[in-house]
């Protein structure tokens, strides 16, 4: 009897999943299992001191998981520690052939599984990885010249001439019959349970009431998005309709598959859906991120796409930190930008027009440095994705590959007045603003004393003054990219 070890990271499911697929056909005994990697965990355990919206969606996930397997008569391995330490030692307690998985495009994590791969070669077992997470990865979409791509348009257009109906194949795993009997028992010693979230430091976090963890929250939010798909392209861009698919998070710690929702717009988009042609280019943006993160890692080391960027002096000092207070707690003085950050921190969740939004504002109303926010993004994102964030922290600063030029400065007024033009957004997560007038709430400080008086506020108490004028920090902000015009 040949035996495997997969391991599950960001592809939580049991069905088309590469890895699990490849393990389940090769081999006759099939265990599976999950490492809550301490060099992962401890700094966010220091961050948040114990509350972490994804470690507790992923935990309920884990255990969700664990029930399906063991309704066939298996179960998860589930490990608290460092998987260059555990992987290789479960490999060898198990006595497997080979350990599956699927590729990572982050470089610590590439340092991780090569470090693995070296350990389990030493033991003569394999460690064979796959591509699962996206349709194209590195270098598989390339120019007429062979090169990789930096803009987008270009790229999806090869992206989408290059799909066939093979890349969406889904890789069968639980549903075949000769496939489920081959998840192996697990041997009593094996056997230790999940490790509870309070053992590693964490604590509940009430994820659970608006983002369903496990498959049947996946499952859920995904036919709810299936009914609206079609109207995607009309109401994507206001933050107060439900227009997005509120799928992130399933498909970054891969609850979903990504074969399965390209397959499903693909379809659409070919029977004249708007909508679905509109989304499918959203899932191009998440796949040209992760090929750009892979062909220049340097990225991960905060470096700016467009070196002279770099070149940028950004704010500092005791000034610095408390306008980027400000921005981090809701309290601008500029109700969209609030309203967003408040989002962020009461759910874990922004939606992608006021990710843009409070993105420009901090390094271009602010003149704050990208990378904070990038980090407190990196914080609080519960789908946190380190390619696509910092994808969007590039494109708003225009330091990226394919981004906003630098002198499009976006004006959170406007951008308030357009988006969210009766406040309701606003409303929703400024109830001090709640009796403005649809015209005021966009700039509370232009409301004259009356208007502002019937709605019982007090600018500076019960609502900031705005902490930057926009029309001075627009011009402050092209001097400061003046460093950069020759190359823009
Ligand atoms: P939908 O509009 O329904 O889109 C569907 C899916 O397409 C998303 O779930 C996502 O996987 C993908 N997608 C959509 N827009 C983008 C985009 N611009 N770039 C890459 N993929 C995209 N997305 C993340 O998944 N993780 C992040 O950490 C992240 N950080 C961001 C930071 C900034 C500054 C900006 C401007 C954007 C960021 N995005 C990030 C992209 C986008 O905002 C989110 O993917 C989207 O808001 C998630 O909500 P949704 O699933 O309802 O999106």
């Amino acid at each position: 009897m040949t035996s495997a070890l997969v391991w599950l990271r960001r592809d939580l499911r049991l069905y088309d999943q590469a890895a699990l697929h490849r393990a389940l056909k090769q081999h006759q005994q099939v265990w599976v299992c999950f490492i809550f990697d301490t060099s992962i965990l401890n700094p966010l355990l220091s961050k948040g001191q114990g509350f972490d919206r994804r470690v507790d969606f992923i935990w309920q996930t884990i255990q969700d998981l664990d029930k399906t397997l063991r309704a066939v008569g298996s179960g998860i391995i589930a490990r608290h520690g460092d998987p260059t330490e555990l992987i290789p030692t479960l490999a060898k307690q198990l006595g497997v052939q080979a350990v599956f998985t699927n590729h990572d495009y982050e470089p610590l994590a590439i340092l991780r599984d090569e470090t693995i791969a070296q350990k389990l070669e030493n033991d003569g077992i394999q460690f064979q990885h796959f591509k699962d997470q996206v349709i194209f990865e590195k270098t598989e979409v390339l120019t007429n010249s062979e090169t990789v791509f930096s803009v987008f348009t270009p790229y999806k257009n090869a992206w989408l001439k290059k799909l066939n109906p093979s890349n969406l194949e889904p890789f069968i795993c639980d549903s075949h019959p000769s496939l489920r009997g081959r998840y192996a028992p697990m041997p009593k010693a094996i056997d230790t349970g999940i490790p509870s979230l309070e053992s590693m430091g964490f604590r509940t976090t009430g994820i659970e009431k608006y983002l369903p963890p496990g498959q049947r929250g996946a499952e859920l939010f995904l036919s709810d998005f299936l009914k609206r798909i079609d109207q995607y392209n009309i109401g994507r861009d206001f933050p107060a309709t439900k227009g997005v698919s509120y799928l992130s998070t399933y498909l970054r710690f891969g609850l979903l598959s990504i074969r399965g929702l390209v397959r499903e717009a693909h379809r659409r988009m070919l029977t004249g859906s708007l909508g679905a042609s509109t989304w499918l280019s959203e899932l191009i943006w998440r796949d040209f991120y992760f090929m750009i993160l892979a062909n220049h890692p340097r990225l991960a080391g905060g470096q700016s796409f467009k070196p002279d960027y770099d070149k940028i002096v950004w704010e500092q000092g005791a000034k610095a930190q408390k306008l980027f207070k400000a921005w981090c707690d809701g309290q601008t003085g500029y109700p969209l930008v609030d309203a967003a950050m408040h989002q962020l921190n009461q759910s874990g969740y922004m939606h992608n027009r006021l990710r843009m939004v409070v993105a420009s504002f901090l390094c271009k109303d602010l003149g704050i440095d990208w990378r904070w926010g990038e980090q407190y993004f990196a914080e609080h994102l519960n789908d946190f994705e380190f390619a696509s964030n910092n994808g969007g922290w590039q494109w708003a600063s225009s330091s990226g590959c394919d981004a906003q030029p630098y002198f499009r400065i976006f004006n959170p007024i406007t951008q308030s007045e357009r988006f969210d033009s009766d406040g309701k957004f606003i409303r929703r997560y400024i109830p001090a603003l709640e009796k403005l007038s649809n015209k005021s709430i966009h700039a509370p400080w232009l409301a004259g004393q009356l208007e502002l008086e019937a709605a019982g506020i007090v600018l500076g108490k019960d609502y900031p003054r705005p902490i930057v004028d926009h029309d001075e920090a627009r011009k402050a902000t092209l001097i400061r990219y003046n460093v950069v015009k020759k190359v823009a």
